[in-house]
């Protein structure tokens, strides 16, 4: 089957088509150098993931994937959630988002520190039909930065059962146990490949 992925991010593309297989044939916003950029002003995941998904399925009418994520924190009652690229003002990169989630925290024990990556996928069939998976990864927002691999909050994000940074991770064992793998795994159940 043909699906499209409402991203430009290519790595994202790859991870999705590398869980799903090679019966699905994936395409992306680059196949599309003309679509416009989609304004993610959704106040939920689904929503978010569901403004990507149908924007590109009105153009394509064919099966389209789109996904939201984002990290919760406990003490924090569930911020940054849907405004985790964004935690510390606009204009922002990681290494602020994440100074400002260590600050707030400050010396909260690690048990009090518990937190979660969410990843919500629309998936819209061939007939407009939409579809919600998600996918969780639980641990705790560590102290300092540890490791160098991954992106955004995973220098902190601390897996309760490895005692490890998801930074510290190998990239193929973080593409296996992440949030966007079981929400993917969830999605490759359903469309029965
Ligand atoms: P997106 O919806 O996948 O673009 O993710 C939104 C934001 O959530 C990212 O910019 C990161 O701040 C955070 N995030 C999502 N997934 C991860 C992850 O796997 N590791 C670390 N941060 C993540």
């Amino acid at each position: 089957m043909n699906l499209w992925v409402s991203t430009r991010n290519a790595h994202k593309a790859e991870e999705i088509a590398h869980i799903l297989g090679e019966s699905c044939s994936i395409k992306t916003l680059l196949d599309l150098p003309d679509f416009p950029d989609i304004d993610e002003n959704g106040d939920s995941y689904r929503a978010n993931a569901e403004l990507k998904a149908r924007a590109l399925w009105e153009k394509v009418k064919e099966p389209v994937f789109a996904d939201d994520s984002g990290l919760e924190v406990d003490a924090l009652g569930g911020r940054p959630g849907i405004h985790s690229a964004r935690f510390s003002g606009l204009d922002t990169n990681h290494p602020r988002n994440i100074a400002k989630l260590l600050t707030e925290l400050g010396d909260l024990p690690a048990d009090q520190r518990t937190a979660r990556f969410r990843c919500v996928i629309v998936y819209i069939d061939q007939n407009g039909v939409a579809h919600e998976f998600v996918g969780t990864v639980d641990g705790y927002i560590g102290f300092e930065c540890l490791g160098k691999g991954g992106f955004g909050y995973d220098p902190v994000f601390m897996l309760s059962d490895r005692n490890c940074s998801v930074a510290q991770l190998p990239a193929v064992e973080k593409n296996a146990i992440s949030h966007r793998a079981r929400a993917v795994e969830k999605l490759k159940a359903f469309l029965k490949l």
